[in-house]
This record gives structure tokens, C-alpha cells and sequence, in this order.
């Protein structure tokens, strides 16, 4: 064992970067790690190279530079990737990758041939049970629904008891209105047999659903791993605040100590200097309206979403900002508003 590895870490990526062509890497210098029984959750659109660092921790791509740690054992570096059978991980695919010609039983019992008879049929049945596919073991991949090939190709890689488990988009080929339940089921499932997971998904709310933490990637690079609440409304960069939610972005100058905008002082919690000129990040959760009689700032328009109202609101300057409201606070297009704003969730950045 690695000495430097606190225990409880499982997984642990040191600036890895991996390129399909030389010189061209698909993902850069990226570091985290994964803690014994932790969900976390590797967020960022179609193309940021969540797949590729999946690949790289299975073993099925080499790493271009940097190292993978599994288990307190160096798996990859430049010119070594120890195999994909060697490393105990559990790999469920976008697309599950069941085999077609074996029943949900063999497709479960497939990596468990080196088990004697009697050990391998208790484990089937153990993973049948937990997974909820009792009474469907002798069914082909294509009779099955999509969230029931789901669940058999997680239950083929619990079987294995992997080290990790690696999961590619698992709802993507899920109707929308299943994907509610089995997030729920999936997360019960995750927790109660303690597995260590890295979920890859472009969807925030899955990865607010489900992760312990959250590591978003942008092309190849990560900008920010953290909690889901560090990540909603303390996001580390512009990209950040921009995926994960509706935000807008109010420019300001700093002057006296505080950002001065044209919708009020915000605290300059960073410490800029004067002059500087800033944009405030504002979530609509935080920015209320209240009609008056007159006003320059007008609703440009209202989204009924069921639980809330989202507000367009036209600053004087052209500038739009959105406003979340109760669903029952509707008011036309057109109303002339004042601004509410809670200062306490706004977040700074440099004007670019
Ligand atoms: P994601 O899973 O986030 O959608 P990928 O990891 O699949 O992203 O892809 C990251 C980048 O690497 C993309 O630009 C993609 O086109 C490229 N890429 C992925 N797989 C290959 C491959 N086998 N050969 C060449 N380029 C690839
Ligand atoms: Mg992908």
C-alpha cells in the first residue's frame, strides 16, 4: 500500500491528461480523488471528455501524462496502464453493452466463471434480488425494457464487487418521466451497498440528485470539484455558474469598497480594487419583484413553470435579468417592477 494514500481514498487522478492524437489531448491535467463509498458525479457537456476519463480509469485508454491510483496502487502513468481485468472495476456503459445472446442470469454470472458452481449461483441470485430482476433471469437483452437492462447491467458489474463503479450517462436511454424513480432507486441501491461511484452525466439536476460531490468538466478541463451546493451558488468560474443553473450576469465597478451596478451596491467579498470592473452573478432565486406605479425596469416576459414563475426583467441599459417568483404571483408583460435583490448568494468575477 502507498503511504501517502489516506485510506478511505479509492480513486485518485493526478494531472492526467489522455489524447486520441498526439498532441491534440481530449482531456488536461485533471485531478481529483474519490473517497471510500462517496457518488461523485463528473458533470459537463457533449464532448468535455467525460467518457474519455472513464476509459482512462478502466484502463482502456493510456493516460498521455499524469497518474491514476486505485486502491492505493499506481494503475497508469505515462507508459504503463496496467489492464482493465486487473483493476476491479465495475463499468456500466451508455448504451449497457449486455450481451445479446446470454439470458439476464449468464450476463450477471459472465465475470464470475472462476467462482465454484454453488458460489456463483448464490451471487446471481443475491444480485437478482438487489437490483429487482427476480423473475426476469431467463429473459434476452431485448426483452427487456430500458430501465430493466439498466438494472441488469448494473447487476452485472456489482457482481464482480468492484473497487469502483463506473457509470456512463446511466439515464440517458431512459424515458424522462422513468428517470425520477430510478435516480431514487439507483442512489438506494449505490448507498446501501457502500459502492464507491463515479457518475458521468451533461444533466445538473441528476448530479444534484445523486452526487456526493461534483466535478465539472469543460473542454477536457475540470473547473471546479465540490459539494452541489458550493457548486450552485459559490461556482468558481463563469462556465460553472453558467451550466449548473439560470444566471445572469450584472456588470459592475468597484468604488468605496463595494460593486457598484446599475441595480444596487453588492459587497466586493473578494477585495478588488477600485476601478475594477467586476460582473455580479446573480441566481433568479435570488432576485424579487415588486409592481409600482412606475419604473423604468418592465417584465419582458413570464415562464409559468409550475412550482414558480420565471420573470424576464428589462433593465434600462438593455441588460435582461430573470426573477424566480411564487406561482401564484402572476403579473402581465409589461408591468413596470422594483428590484429585490439578496445580496448574500451573489458571486464576483473578473469583467472579461
Ligand atoms: P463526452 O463523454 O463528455 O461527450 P468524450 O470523452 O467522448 O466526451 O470525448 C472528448 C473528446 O474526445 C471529443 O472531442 C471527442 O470527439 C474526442 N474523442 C472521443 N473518443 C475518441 C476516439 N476514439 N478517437 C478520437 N477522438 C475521440
Ligand atoms: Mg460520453
Amino acid at each position: 500500500m502507498d503511504k501517502e494514500l489516506p485510506e478511505q481514498t479509492v480513486l485518485e487522478l493526478r494531472k492526467v491528461s489522455c489524447a486520441y492524437q498526439a498532441g491534440h489531448p481530449a482531456i488536461s491535467d485533471i485531478s481529483f480523488s474519490a473517497r471510500e463509498g462517496e457518488i461523485l458525479c463528473l458533470l459537463g457537456p457533449s464532448g468535455c471528455g467525460k467518457t474519455t476519463v472513464l476509459r482512462v480509469i478502466a484502463g482502456f485508454e493510456p493516460v498521455s501524462a499524469g497518474e491514476v491510483w486505485l486502491s492505493g496502487r499506481l494503475v497508469s502513468a505515462v507508459r504503463l496502464t496496467v489492464p482493465a481485468e486487473q483493476r476491479r472495476v465495475g463499468m456500466v456503459f451508455q448504451e449497457y453493452a449486455l450481451f445479446p445472446h446470454l439470458c439476464v442470469a449468464d450476463n450477471i454470472a459472465f465475470g464470475l466463471r472462476r467462482l465454484m458452481r454453488d458460489r456463483r449461483r448464490a451471487q446471481v441470485q443475491a444480485m437478482l434480488e438487489m437490483t429487482g430482476l427476480i423473475g426476469l433471469e431467463r429473459r434476452y437483452p431485448h426483452e427487456l425494457s430500458g430501465g430493466q437492462q439498466q438494472r441488469a447491467a448494473l447487476a452485472r458489474a456489482l457482481a464482480q464487487k468492484p473497487v469502483i463503479l463506473l457509470l456512463d450517462e446511466p439515464f440517458s436511454n431512459l424515458d424522462p418521466d422513468m428517470t425520477g424513480k430510478m435516480r431514487q432507486d439507483l442512489h438506494d441501491l449505490l448507498r446501501q451497498t457502500r459502492t464507491t461511484t463515479i457518475l458521468v452525466t451533461h444533466d445538473h439536476d441528476e448530479a444534484f440528485a445523486m452526487a456526493d460531490r461534483i466535478a465539472v468538466l469543460n473542454q477536457g478541463r475540470l473547473e471546479q470539484v465540490d459539494t452541489p451546493e458550493a457548486i450552485y451558488h459559490t461556482p468558481a468560474t463563469p462556465f460553472v455558474a453558467d451550466f449548473v443553473g439560470q444566471a445572469d450576469f450584472i456588470p459592475g465597478v468597484v468604488q468605496n469598497g463595494v460593486v457598484r451596478t446599475e441595480i444596487g451596491e453588492f459587497p466586493n467579498q473578494v477585495g478588488y480594487e477600485n476601478g475594477v470592473k467586476v460582473v455580479v452573478m446573480i441566481r433568479p432565486d435570488d432576485v424579487h419583484i415588486m409592481p409600482v406605479k412606475d419604473s423604468p425596469v418592465r417584465i419582458l416576459s413570464r415562464q409559468f413553470r409550475g412550482s414558480e414563475n420565471l420573470y424576464a426583467i428589462g433593465l434600462p441599459s438593455g441588460q435582461t435579468i430573470h426573477s424566480s417568483e411564487a406561482s401564484t404571483h402572476v403579473y402581465p408583460v409589461g408591468t413596470p417592477v422594483e428590484l429585490r435583490v439578496a445580496a448574500t448568494h451573489t458571486v464576483l468575477f473578473l469583467a472579461r
